[in-house]
């Protein structure tokens, strides 16, 4: 966002990050074999290739880099206020402006307020009897404890979505014993990853338009396999069975593959990504537990049917809180409405990225832009694209304020969540998409060049612009 203001000629702006460095997503994951799941090629700016990328799939230092890389490049660093938490914000009507109010008590004015606040970074840590009184070491994937020792420890693993499968094989070559406990079991696919070679990374800085065609490939690919996912559940059966080959082929104990073996269609909860996860849960110190947890005593994980398994430490892969509105975030628009209140019953927006009655306040990874199938960078630039637009057409015409109209907003819903109903994220399962009520509030049940077309040029008629 703050690449594409300068571009655009716009530099009275602000970013406040929370941290003391930026990165998001990629400064607070550093667990153990941490990588993107989407090909690094796709999984970065469009504007910005990076013809040295190490592998297919990236690890976790590198994509940081290559983000200050781009603070760097863009000269963002005067623009950033770090340490800076926002706790929430009210419009002020009157001055047609934004109060934004930091934890240190410092007030902002602005014209504009963008929320790219992230989809997954506020951990959910199960509550479970008596974990306070656990005698060894508990943490969430995404605030790894790189002080404890892995090596000769009995580890705990809670989960089994896209961290966990990322921690599990890169530590069960180190731990004494690893105890995976599992809700569910999801779909694995082999990943294609591999290193870049020395030509492939000179022919892409050499040659420019070789890495963007690339690029285009890789989007295809992804975007080919949404046609089960947004089209007909039903044609997830072939990732379905190269899946099942991907488990035969690795876990030859039939107990064990049973208990690997997903019950629910593939794509309805995110697709995982990896070679080395049933070679590690195969090792002979390792064991899936697919009995539920009961309670923590002492050291030990005791689950419903009594078993007690100690541990030094307990590794919560459980993912992060997405599709509910983090309540502590008090934001005012138009007559003091609360956005907690309006989004009562789920976040709700038109494209995701603006809010009726909360006018001049924009999303960036808003409501159902989330994708269960492709690069997430690729939705973040459309919507700056969009954003950046609406920024134009404010200055321009000098208007006050502009505020998505009633109808607008409901229409895009309305046919959102009825899209959704034929998707595959309406078979059954339980996920991260979902709020506590089951509504889908995080999931775009479309292809992404759909929303990318939609985002290219605003309508300015689905906006009342005020003088
Ligand atoms: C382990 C992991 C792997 C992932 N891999 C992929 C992948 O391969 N492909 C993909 O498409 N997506 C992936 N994602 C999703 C990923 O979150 C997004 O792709 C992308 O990083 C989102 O960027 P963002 O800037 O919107 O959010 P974030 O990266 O979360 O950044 C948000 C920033 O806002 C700051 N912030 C939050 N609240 C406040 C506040 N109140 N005041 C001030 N600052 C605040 C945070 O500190 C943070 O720095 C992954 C996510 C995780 C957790």
């Amino acid at each position: 966002m703050g690449i594409q203001l300068i571009k655009a000629g716009i530099t009275d702006f602000m970013i406040f990050e929370r941290a003391a460095e930026i990165g998001g997503t990629w400064r607070d994951n550093t667990y153990p074999g941490v990588a993107c799941d989407v090909s690094s090629h796709m999984y970065s700016f469009s504007f910005e290739p990076n013809p040295n990328w190490s592998r297919m799939f990236s690890p976790q230092a590198e994509i940081l880099e290559y983000l200050k890389n781009c603070v760097k490049k863009y000269e963002l660093t005067p623009f950033i206020k770090y340490n800076a938490n926002i706790t929430g914000a009210e419009f002020d009507e009157r001055n047609s402006s934004w109060n934004i109010h930091i934890q240190s008590g410092e007030i902002i004015t602005a014209r504009t307020l963008i929320n790219g606040m992230g989809p997954l970074n506020r951990a959910v840590i199960p509550h479970i009897k008596g974990i306070e009184s656990f005698a060894g070491k508990t943490f969430h994937s995404s605030d790894w404890n790189h002080s404890f020792e892995m090596e000769g420890k009995r580890v705990a693993v809670i989960g089994t979505g896209a961290s966990a499968i990322q921690i599990v094989p890169s530590i069960a070559q180190k731990v004494k014993s690893l105890y995976l406990f599992q809700r569910t079991a999801p779909w694995v696919l082999p990943k294609l990853d591999r290193n870049m070679s020395k030509f492939e990374k000179k022919l892409f800085r050499f040659l420019p338009f070789t890495q963007k065609f690339y690029r285009y490939l890789i989007y295809w690919v992804l975007e080919s396999t949404a046609m089960g996912l947004v089209i007909n559940p039903k044609w997830t059966k072939i990732l379905e069975n190269i899946s099942l080959r991907h488990l035969k082929k690795s876990v030859p104990d039939l107990e064990l593959r049973k208990k690997l073996t997903p019950k629910y269609t593939l794509g309805c909860k995110r697709i995982l990504l990896s070679n080395d996860y049933y070679l590690a849960l195969g090792l002979p110190h390792s064991h899936v537990i697919t009995e539920g947890i009961e309670r923590v005593e002492g050291n030990s994980i005791v689950t419903k049917d009594g078993n007690h398994f100690e541990a030094d430490a307990i590794v919560f892969g459980t993912g992060f809180n997405a599709a509910e509105y983090p309540k502590e975030f008090v934001v005012k628009g138009l007559n003091g409405k609360l956005l907690s209140d309006e989004w009562k019953q789920g976040p709700e927006a038109y494209l995701g990225t603006t809010v009726k009655n909360f006018p001049n306040l924009f999303f960036i990874v808003g409501p159902n832009t989330g994708l269960g199938h492709n690069s997430m960078i690729f939705m973040i630039e459309s919507q700056v694209n969009y954003i950046v637009q609406c920024i134009l057409n404010l200055r321009e015409n000098a208007y006050k304020y502009m505020d998505v109209r009633d109808a607008v907003q409901e229409n895009y819903n309305a046919e959102l969540q009825k899209k959704l109903e034929h998707t595959v994220w309406n078979t059954g399962c339980v996920s991260w998409y979902q709020t506590s009520t089951g509504k889908n509030t995080s999931i775009y049940p479309g292809f992404t060049f759909q929303f990318w077309k939609r985002m290219k040029k605003l309508k300015k008629e689905d906006f009342e612009w005020v003088k």
